[in-house]
């Protein structure tokens, strides 16, 4: 008997152009490693059918759920700014939509489900390292609140995948409020198919920006989302790593976390993937880039704008929306709730400070006005100036220094998915052993609490621990 999904594939009823329907390549052996009860919950999936022998071998692609309509997407994009003009799901199939109980729609992906006409020279595989490295961080961004893409499972295929060596082959489920990136849009500009890319901004609006009547109204949605979407993730010190323009949505959710890390020690111009010779994607370099990637989308969309001013000035608001965001979430991690002038002086002088002093980030905002904050610094002397500095600032408000100081707890984490926790989650799963990558997942919920028995798991890593670099999830 087929598993039973409450699909309705808006996707799927698009032109022929936009995709090629297939459906996932079977696996040898599924067993289920991880499962998002709650996310289930919240789609208004029967969780415990789901992860049922049965749902499990549907989520390693063993079967077609019952109403699913399974298709990869064409896509194109700019990789380190060169456009490719087909690229595509070459690993991933779309299952379908689910609406949620409160009417909010959901794709629901398979990642890592065989060879499409997109893979190219690929092998439309994953093994365990991406997706659990995939499963963990997306998960913690959404702890923090941030917009994602979600992991719903986390299946093992039972077969080998050839990288440099064999490795354990797996399947994530994920889970997005859509798959269409800038990318799209450019696939259908490259071909100069009017009419695709019409319907594609019909159907970008209809899902994600009800309110605008036009391609211009669903540019400045993207834009604000996107200002919106990058300042959160320096808010935490994430690092896209790979922010190509198939790798940057439409809905303004996080999406494809390959070579991706959260800082530790803090600099604006850190690098962690491999493939980024030219630091491309820094930390600090992530406005520009957004804005970049977003031009890109206004070219796309010019054919269906009758005023090529109009789409320039929206792209023009982008770095005032962006600096407004920043500012935003940096003054409540700082404990302000008012907004004075100066404020984004206060700010920039404490990053620089840290970053002279080779502070950590998240242990530092977290511990903001306590000696673990000051022996973050080389020179402690360097944070104390800025206390001063940050205290004066604080008596301008009303509020008392110890609510400043419990606004600072609410909104800095104590636990981020640090990569050198991550990798040793990946290499004792790819033994057999998955406690480690459970324990740090648990611990990821409740990302502003920390118990005791994980202090270990907020501790920057020692330079013996370090893990310089990430590598693509292929
Ligand atoms: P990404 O770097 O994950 O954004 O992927 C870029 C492109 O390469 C997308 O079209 C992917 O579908 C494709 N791709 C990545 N890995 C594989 C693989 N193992 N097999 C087939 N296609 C892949
Ligand atoms: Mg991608």
């Amino acid at each position: 008997m087929a598993l039973d999904l409450p699909f309705d594939n808006s996707y799927a009823r698009l032109p022929d152009q936009f995709f090629t329907r297939l459906a996932p390549t079977p696996v040898a052996k599924p067993s289920l490693i991880a499962f998002n009860r709650l996310l289930a919950k919240r789609l208004g999936l029967d969780a415990d059918s789901l992860s049922s022998d049965e749902g499990t071998a549907a989520l390693a692609g063993n079967g077609v759920p019952n109403g699913a309509e399974p298709l990869a997407q064409a896509y194109a994009g700019h990789q380190f700014g060169n456009f490719v003009p087909q690229l595509g799901d070459g690993r991933a199939i779309l299952l379908g939509e689910v609406v949620a109980p409160d009417g909010a729609r959901f794709d629901v992906q398979l990642k890592g489900s065989g060879p499409t006409p997109y893979s190219r020279m690929g092998d439309g595989r994953a093994w365990l390292g991406p997706v659990l490295r995939e499963y963990i961080v997306s998960e913690a961004m959404a702890a923090l609140g941030i917009p994602t893409t979600r992991a719903l499972a986390a299946v093992a295929t039972g077969e080998i995948v050839l990288r440099e060596v064999p490795l354990p082959g797996a399947v994530l489920t994920r889970v997005a409020a859509s798959h269409i990136r800038v990318g799209t849009f450019q696939y259908f500009a490259a071909r100069d198919d009017r009419d695709a890319l019409r319907a594609l901004v019909a159907h970008a609006i209809e899902r994600h920006d009800a309110d605008a009547e036009d391609a211009l109204g669903l540019l400045a949605g993207v834009i604000q989302r996107q200002a919106d979407l990058i300042a959160r993730w320096m808010g935490v010190g994430f690092v896209h790593g790979v922010m190509n323009t198939d790798n940057m949505t439409i809905s303004g959710e996080t999406i494809d976390y390959g070579p991706c890390a959260y800082l530790d020690t803090y600099h604006p111009l850190m690098v962690f993937s491999s493939i980024d010779r030219n630091g491309r994607y820094a930390f600090g370099r992530q406005p520009d880039i957004a804005m970049w990637n977003l031009a890109q989308l206004a070219m796309a969309l010019l054919p269906l704008i009758d005023d090529s001013k109009a789409a320039q000035a929206e792209l023009d608001r982008f770095p005032e929306l962006f600096r407004a965001a920043w500012s935003k979430t940096f003054r409540a991690k700082l404990g302000l709730e008012t907004v004075e002038d100066g404020d984004d002086e206060l700010i920039h002088d404490l990053l620089h400070r840290m970053a002279e002093n080779r502070a950590d980030f998240t242990n530092t905002f977290r511990a903001l006005g306590t000696e673990v904050a000051r022996d973050e610094f080389l020179d402690p002397a360097a944070y104390d100036e800025w206390h001063t500095k940050w205290n004066e600032r604080l008596s301008i408000e009303n509020n008392s220094l110890k609510i400043a100081l419990n606004a600072v707890r609410s909104v800095n984490p104590a636990v981020i998915p640090r990569t050198h926790r991550i990798e040793e989650a990946i290499q004792a799963a790819v033994t057999g052993d998955y406690r480690p990558f459970e324990r740090l997942h648990a611990a990821l919920a409740t990302p502003f609490e920390l118990s005791d028995s994980n202090a270990d798991l907020a501790r920057a890593p020692t330079k013996d621990e370090i893990v310089p670099q990430t590598f693509c999830g292929t």
